[in-house]
Order: C-alpha cells, then sequence, then structure tokens
C-alpha cells in the first residue's frame, strides 16, 4: 500500500486571499492531506494575530466548495519549516508563484530548505490568470484606504478585514 502523502503550504496568510485559496484548492488535490501552516512571522508586523489567521483560513476553507471537507487542516507555526514538516509527517512543501518578483525568494528558499532536508520537496504551482496579482499587502493597502476588496478576498474575510480595520484606526 502506498503512504498517505501529506503537504504542507506555509504562509503569513494576514489574511488569505483569493489567490492563496486557489492555491490551496489545486495543491489539495495533489496530495492526500493539506496542512496549512500559518507562520506566527511576527517580525513582518502582521495585522491578524496568529489564532485571527488560522480563523481566517479555516472559514475561508470550509466555505469553498472545491475543498472537500477533512482534506484540509490549519495549523500555527512558529519554528522551523522544516521541523514543522518532519513532525507533521509531511514530503511536500506548496508554494505558489506569481510574477518574477516571487521567484529569487522562493528559489533560494526552496533551496535552503531541500539542504535541511532533502527528503522534503518543494513543489510550486502557478498563480492562476486572474489571481496573479493579488497579494496580501495589497489587499491590505486598498481596503484601509476604503477602496473595494470583494473580488481579491472572500466575503468572510472582507467582514474580518473591515471589522478590523475599524478597531485598529
Ligand atoms: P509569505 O509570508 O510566505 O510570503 P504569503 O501568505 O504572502 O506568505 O504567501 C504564501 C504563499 O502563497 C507564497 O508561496 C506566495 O507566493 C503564495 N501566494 C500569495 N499570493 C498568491 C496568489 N495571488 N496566487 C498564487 N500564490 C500566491
Amino acid at each position: 500500500m502506498s503512504e498517505r502523502r501529506v503537504g504542507i503550504y506555509p504562509g503569513t496568510f494576514d489574511p488569505i486571499t483569493n489567490g492563496h485559496l486557489d492555491i490551496i484548492r489545486r495543491g489539495a488535490g495533489l496530495v492526500d492531506h493539506l496542512v496549512v501552516a500559518v507562520a506566527s512571522n511576527l517580525g513582518k508586523g502582521p495585522l491578524f494575530s496568529v489564532q485571527e489567521r488560522c480563523d481566517m483560513v479555516a472559514e475561508a476553507c470550509a466555505g469553498d466548495p472545491g475543498i472537500g471537507a477533512g482534506k484540509v487542516s490549519v495549523k500555527p507555526f512558529g519554528t522551523l519549516l522544516m521541523s514543522f514538516a518532519k513532525d507533521n509527517g509531511a514530503t511536500v512543501i506548496l508554494r505558489g508563484l506569481r510574477a518574477v518578483s516571487d521567484f529569487e525568494y522562493e528559489f533560494q528558499m526552496a533551496g535552503m530548505n531541500a539542504r535541511i532536508e532533502p527528503d522534503v520537496e518543494t513543489v510550486f504551482l502557478m498563480a492562476a490568470e486572474r489571481q496573479q496579482f493579488i497579494s496580501s499587502r495589497f489587499v491590505k493597502e486598498i481596503a484601509r484606504l476604503g477602496g473595494d476588496v470583494s473580488g481579491f478576498v472572500p466575503a468572510v474575510i472582507n467582514a474580518r478585514l473591515t471589522a478590523k480595520l475599524a478597531e485598529t484606526q
């Protein structure tokens, strides 16, 4: 019998966007189980706490008909990604690639991770054409300036973003 293949999709998800969701949907189809790993990443000064970001990923996945129930789980992490992968029995790291600008960073990270843990393979999925330009950073900037981000994030996330900005501004 072949082994159960577990994948990890790590990121900050501050907040989760339609671009992330597309990668989750497509990535989940490539593995038996996908763990969305939400990095505490305090260095990046996230708008949402790690718990809030985990809750939002779970909510967005639950509301997506393309993501099978039980196929995806969400966990926070603050350790070395490769240790987290090992602890979760994962053999695949999933990342999304948008423009050329993502490439350099992703290339370096995949290379370093491969040196740390050669048995774990990093797999890249190209961003879908419609989601190419979506980034959490710009979603936050647009929302902060009163712009409409409903085309970039699920409705539940849009509502959370509006509430959070009202609370912090
Ligand atoms: P990080 O802090 O690791 O950059 P992000 O939450 O920004 O975390 O992104 C996590 C992963 O999702 C990265 O591989 C990133 O390239 C990918 N990603 C982000 N936005 C999109 C998008 N619109 N389409 C496809 N992949 C994306």
